[in-house]
Protein backbone atom coordinates (compact mmCIF):
# COMPACT_ATOMS: atom_id res chain seq x y z
CA UNK A 1 0.00 0.00 0.00
CA UNK A 2 1.18 3.25 -1.04
CA UNK A 3 2.12 5.81 1.96
CA UNK A 4 1.16 9.85 2.01
CA UNK A 5 2.41 12.52 4.39
CA UNK A 6 0.02 15.07 6.68
CA UNK A 7 2.39 17.35 7.58
CA UNK A 8 0.68 19.95 8.91
CA UNK A 9 -1.51 19.15 12.19
CA UNK A 10 -2.33 20.81 15.35
CA UNK A 11 -3.50 19.08 18.79
CA UNK A 12 -3.50 21.10 21.87
CA UNK A 13 -6.38 23.23 21.41
CA UNK A 14 -8.77 20.34 20.88
CA UNK A 15 -7.50 17.44 23.01
CA UNK A 16 -5.59 16.28 26.09
CA UNK A 17 -1.97 15.55 24.52
CA UNK A 18 -1.35 12.17 25.56
CA UNK A 19 -0.28 9.04 23.93
CA UNK A 20 -4.19 7.88 24.04
CA UNK A 21 -4.95 10.82 22.60
CA UNK A 22 -1.58 10.17 19.85
CA UNK A 23 -2.48 7.23 19.38
CA UNK A 24 -6.19 8.22 18.03
CA UNK A 25 -4.94 10.53 15.66
CA UNK A 26 -2.20 7.73 14.43
CA UNK A 27 -4.71 5.55 13.65
CA UNK A 28 -7.06 8.21 11.71
CA UNK A 29 -3.43 8.84 9.91
CA UNK A 30 -3.32 4.94 9.24
CA UNK A 31 -6.90 4.64 7.50
CA UNK A 32 -6.27 7.26 5.05
CA UNK A 33 -3.09 5.93 3.97
CA UNK A 34 -0.81 7.98 6.00
CA UNK A 35 2.71 6.91 6.96
CA UNK A 36 4.25 10.31 8.19
CA UNK A 37 2.62 12.24 10.42
CA UNK A 38 3.86 15.89 11.75
CA UNK A 39 2.77 17.67 14.42
CA UNK A 40 2.51 21.34 13.96
CA UNK A 41 1.75 23.38 16.57
CA UNK A 42 1.60 27.31 16.74
CA UNK A 43 4.20 28.22 18.26
CA UNK A 44 2.61 31.46 19.81
CA UNK A 45 0.95 28.78 22.15
CA UNK A 46 4.22 28.28 24.08
CA UNK A 47 5.38 30.28 27.16
CA UNK A 48 9.14 29.49 26.03
CA UNK A 49 7.53 31.41 22.92
CA UNK A 50 7.08 34.26 24.55
CA UNK A 51 9.66 36.91 22.81
CA UNK A 52 8.21 36.08 19.83
CA UNK A 53 4.57 36.71 20.63
CA UNK A 54 3.46 40.14 19.29
CA UNK A 55 0.22 41.00 20.12
CA UNK A 56 -2.55 40.37 22.92
CA UNK A 57 -4.42 37.83 21.27
CA UNK A 58 -1.35 35.76 20.87
CA UNK A 59 0.00 36.62 24.48
CA UNK A 60 -3.39 35.25 25.88
CA UNK A 61 -2.65 31.64 24.01
CA UNK A 62 0.55 31.23 25.37
CA UNK A 63 -0.22 28.71 28.24
CA UNK A 64 1.06 25.67 27.36
CA UNK A 65 4.92 23.93 28.00
CA UNK A 66 7.18 23.47 25.11
CA UNK A 67 9.00 21.12 26.99
CA UNK A 68 5.93 18.59 27.68
CA UNK A 69 4.73 18.76 24.30
CA UNK A 70 8.33 17.82 23.16
CA UNK A 71 8.37 14.84 25.22
CA UNK A 72 4.82 13.73 24.68
CA UNK A 73 5.28 13.87 21.58
CA UNK A 74 9.22 11.81 21.48
CA UNK A 75 8.21 9.48 23.63
CA UNK A 76 5.31 8.83 20.80
CA UNK A 77 7.55 8.85 18.06
CA UNK A 78 10.39 6.81 19.54
CA UNK A 79 7.52 3.73 19.36
CA UNK A 80 5.93 5.11 16.36
CA UNK A 81 7.84 5.71 13.31
CA UNK A 82 6.02 8.25 10.89
CA UNK A 83 5.57 10.34 13.55
CA UNK A 84 7.40 13.65 12.42
CA UNK A 85 7.33 16.73 15.37
CA UNK A 86 7.35 20.46 14.45
CA UNK A 87 6.23 23.77 14.89
CA UNK A 88 4.49 26.21 12.76
CA UNK A 89 5.90 29.44 13.70
CA UNK A 90 4.14 32.60 12.39
CA UNK A 91 6.63 35.12 10.24
CA UNK A 92 6.75 38.51 12.03
CA UNK A 93 9.59 41.08 10.42
CA UNK A 94 9.06 43.58 13.76
CA UNK A 95 10.30 40.07 15.96
CA UNK A 96 12.86 38.51 13.23
CA UNK A 97 15.68 38.95 15.57
CA UNK A 98 13.42 37.30 18.68
CA UNK A 99 12.48 34.54 16.19
CA UNK A 100 16.08 33.69 15.06
CA UNK A 101 16.79 32.94 18.42
CA UNK A 102 13.62 30.94 19.21
CA UNK A 103 14.32 28.80 16.49
CA UNK A 104 18.00 28.50 17.29
CA UNK A 105 16.72 27.66 20.69
CA UNK A 106 14.52 24.60 18.71
CA UNK A 107 17.03 23.25 17.02
CA UNK A 108 19.50 22.85 19.91
CA UNK A 109 17.55 21.97 22.79
CA UNK A 110 15.11 19.65 21.21
CA UNK A 111 15.20 17.06 18.11
CA UNK A 112 12.57 18.92 16.45
CA UNK A 113 12.22 16.93 12.60
CA UNK A 114 11.17 20.22 11.26
CA UNK A 115 9.87 23.99 11.84
CA UNK A 116 7.56 25.51 9.59
CA UNK A 117 6.86 29.05 8.80
CA UNK A 118 3.49 30.40 8.43
CA UNK A 119 2.03 34.49 7.93
CA UNK A 120 -1.23 34.93 9.94
CA UNK A 121 -0.62 38.60 10.31
CA UNK A 122 -0.25 41.64 8.48
CA UNK A 123 0.85 44.51 11.14
CA UNK A 124 -2.34 44.26 13.90
CA UNK A 125 -4.47 42.51 11.43
CA UNK A 126 -5.08 38.58 11.70
CA UNK A 127 -5.99 37.66 8.38
CA UNK A 128 -7.60 34.50 9.24
CA UNK A 129 -9.44 35.37 12.42
CA UNK A 130 -12.95 36.68 11.05
CA UNK A 131 -14.88 36.90 7.88
CA UNK A 132 -16.38 40.28 8.92
CA UNK A 133 -12.44 42.35 9.33
CA UNK A 134 -11.15 40.22 6.45
CA UNK A 135 -14.32 41.82 4.48
CA UNK A 136 -13.60 45.31 6.10
CA UNK A 137 -9.95 45.21 5.21
CA UNK A 138 -10.94 43.97 1.58
CA UNK A 139 -13.98 46.36 1.11
CA UNK A 140 -12.49 48.25 -2.41
CA UNK A 141 -10.19 47.13 -5.32
CA UNK A 142 -7.53 48.99 -4.53
CA UNK A 143 -7.09 47.60 -0.78
CA UNK A 144 -7.52 44.13 -2.07
CA UNK A 145 -4.43 44.81 -4.33
CA UNK A 146 -2.75 46.35 -1.55
CA UNK A 147 -3.48 44.03 1.24
CA UNK A 148 -1.89 41.00 -0.98
CA UNK A 149 0.91 42.88 -2.18
CA UNK A 150 1.81 43.08 1.61
CA UNK A 151 1.07 39.52 2.00
CA UNK A 152 3.23 38.03 -0.47
CA UNK A 153 5.93 40.32 0.29
CA UNK A 154 5.88 39.00 3.68
CA UNK A 155 6.48 35.47 2.09
CA UNK A 156 8.96 36.17 0.18
CA UNK A 157 11.08 37.88 3.24
CA UNK A 158 9.88 34.84 4.88
CA UNK A 159 11.76 32.49 2.63
CA UNK A 160 14.61 34.84 2.29
CA UNK A 161 15.76 34.22 5.77
CA UNK A 162 15.79 30.56 4.80
CA UNK A 163 15.09 29.96 8.61
CA UNK A 164 12.30 27.20 8.18
CA UNK A 165 11.91 23.84 6.37
CA UNK A 166 8.44 24.61 4.95
CA UNK A 167 6.13 27.20 3.65
CA UNK A 168 2.26 26.73 4.97
CA UNK A 169 -0.44 27.78 3.01
CA UNK A 170 1.42 30.22 0.87
CA UNK A 171 -1.99 32.37 -0.36
CA UNK A 172 -4.01 32.36 2.77
CA UNK A 173 -4.93 35.50 2.42
CA UNK A 174 -7.88 34.40 -0.07
CA UNK A 175 -9.51 32.84 2.71
CA UNK A 176 -12.64 34.30 3.05
CA UNK A 177 -13.46 34.95 -1.05
CA UNK A 178 -11.46 38.40 -2.01
CA UNK A 179 -9.96 37.34 -5.14
CA UNK A 180 -6.40 38.54 -6.51
CA UNK A 181 -6.47 40.84 -8.68
CA UNK A 182 -3.50 39.07 -10.38
CA UNK A 183 -0.16 39.84 -9.23
CA UNK A 184 3.21 39.44 -10.35
CA UNK A 185 4.24 39.11 -6.76
CA UNK A 186 2.06 35.64 -6.43
CA UNK A 187 3.66 34.28 -9.56
CA UNK A 188 7.51 35.71 -8.82
CA UNK A 189 7.55 34.00 -5.09
CA UNK A 190 8.00 30.26 -7.19
CA UNK A 191 11.37 32.12 -8.26
CA UNK A 192 12.28 32.72 -4.57
CA UNK A 193 11.04 29.12 -3.46
CA UNK A 194 13.67 27.58 -6.28
CA UNK A 195 16.35 30.09 -5.72
CA UNK A 196 16.10 29.76 -1.52
CA UNK A 197 15.80 25.58 -2.06
CA UNK A 198 12.25 26.21 -0.14
CA UNK A 199 9.72 23.29 -0.08
CA UNK A 200 6.07 24.00 0.12
CA UNK A 201 2.95 22.36 1.34
CA UNK A 202 -0.20 21.86 -0.58
CA UNK A 203 -2.57 22.72 2.39
CA UNK A 204 -6.02 21.26 1.69
CA UNK A 205 -7.51 23.49 4.94
CA UNK A 206 -8.37 26.00 2.34
CA UNK A 207 -11.34 23.54 0.65
CA UNK A 208 -13.12 23.88 3.84
CA UNK A 209 -13.34 27.88 3.61
CA UNK A 210 -15.30 30.12 1.57
CA UNK A 211 -12.67 30.32 -1.32
CA UNK A 212 -12.85 26.47 -1.73
CA UNK A 213 -9.66 25.87 -3.32
CA UNK A 214 -6.33 24.49 -1.53
CA UNK A 215 -3.56 26.89 -0.37
CA UNK A 216 -2.18 27.74 -3.05
CA UNK A 217 -4.26 26.58 -6.00
CA UNK A 218 -3.63 23.64 -8.37
CA UNK A 219 -2.55 26.24 -10.99
CA UNK A 220 0.51 27.42 -9.07
CA UNK A 221 1.35 24.00 -7.91
CA UNK A 222 1.93 23.03 -11.58
CA UNK A 223 4.66 25.85 -12.44
CA UNK A 224 5.88 24.60 -8.81
CA UNK A 225 6.03 21.54 -10.38
CA UNK A 226 7.67 22.38 -13.44
CA UNK A 227 10.35 23.91 -11.48
CA UNK A 228 10.99 21.09 -9.48
CA UNK A 229 10.10 22.93 -6.24
CA UNK A 230 9.60 20.06 -3.32
CA UNK A 231 5.79 19.52 -2.60
CA UNK A 232 4.52 18.57 0.43
CA UNK A 233 0.87 17.72 1.65
CA UNK A 234 -0.90 18.79 4.63
CA UNK A 235 -4.39 19.24 6.23
CA UNK A 236 -3.81 21.44 8.85
CA UNK A 237 -6.47 20.01 10.67
CA UNK A 238 -7.31 20.80 14.51
CA UNK A 239 -8.90 17.82 15.05
CA UNK A 240 -8.11 14.10 14.59
CA UNK A 241 -11.17 13.35 12.52
CA UNK A 242 -10.15 15.99 9.77
CA UNK A 243 -6.35 13.92 9.55
CA UNK A 244 -6.27 13.26 5.84
CA UNK A 245 -9.15 15.03 5.25
CA UNK A 246 -9.70 15.70 0.84
CA UNK A 247 -6.39 13.58 0.55
CA UNK A 248 -7.92 11.10 -1.87
CA UNK A 249 -9.14 13.78 -4.47
CA UNK A 250 -6.43 16.43 -3.88
CA UNK A 251 -3.43 13.59 -4.48
CA UNK A 252 -5.87 12.77 -7.37
CA UNK A 253 -5.44 16.21 -8.78
CA UNK A 254 -1.49 16.58 -7.94
CA UNK A 255 -0.79 12.89 -9.39
CA UNK A 256 -2.39 14.43 -12.67
CA UNK A 257 -0.14 17.04 -12.81
CA UNK A 258 3.12 15.15 -12.53
CA UNK A 259 4.01 14.78 -9.21
CA UNK A 260 5.77 11.96 -8.19
CA UNK A 261 6.48 12.64 -5.24
CA UNK A 262 6.16 14.15 -1.84
CA UNK A 263 8.39 15.14 0.60
CA UNK A 264 8.75 14.78 4.00
CA UNK A 265 10.76 16.00 6.83
CA UNK A 266 12.76 13.60 9.59
CA UNK A 267 15.26 15.00 12.45
CA UNK A 268 15.60 18.35 9.90
CA UNK A 269 16.49 16.38 6.65
CA UNK A 270 14.27 16.25 3.63
CA UNK A 271 13.09 13.27 2.22
CA UNK A 272 11.29 11.70 -0.63
CA UNK A 273 8.29 9.59 -0.67
CA UNK A 274 7.29 8.24 -4.13
CA UNK A 275 3.76 8.07 -4.12
ZN1 LIG B 1 -1.50 28.48 9.89
ZN1 LIG C 1 -1.72 25.31 11.06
Amino acid sequence: MKTLVDHHIHILEKSVLNSESLDRYWQRAQKNQIGFLGFSEHAYLFQQAESINFNQWQKNKQVFDLEKYYRVLAGFRQKTPGILIGLEVDFYPERLAETRAFIEYCRCCYDFDFLSGSVHWIGDWGIDLDKESYHEKMSSEQTVREKYNQYYDLIEQMIETRLFDLVCHLDLIKIFGAVDPGNEKFWNLIKILKQNDQALEVNINGLNKPIQEPYPGFGFVKKCLEQSIPITLSSDAHEESRVGEHFDITIKELRNLGLKNLIYYEAGQRKKLFI
